[in-house]
């Protein structure tokens, strides 16, 4: 599942959800403003670290 990583203009408070179908608001747990989804680091980082399969690599068999 998609991680996101929330980030809290009003007291800086960072947190990383699990994003759901319809979670564009996340209300930060510290001060109870909303927060603003920053770029899913999570889920490029995963992406980089899953090994590609198909990928035509091997040239010489
Ligand atoms: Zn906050």
């Amino acid at each position: 599942m998609p991680a996101y990583e929330y980030t809290c203009h009003s007291c800086q408070a960072r947190e990383v959800r699990i994003a759901g179908i319809d979670d564009h608001t996340v209300v930060c747990s510290a001060c109870g403003q909303p927060m603003v989804r920053e770029v899913d680091v999570a889920t490029v980082l995963a992406s980089y670290a899953r090994p590609k399969s198909g990928a035509p690599k091997r040239t010489d068999s």
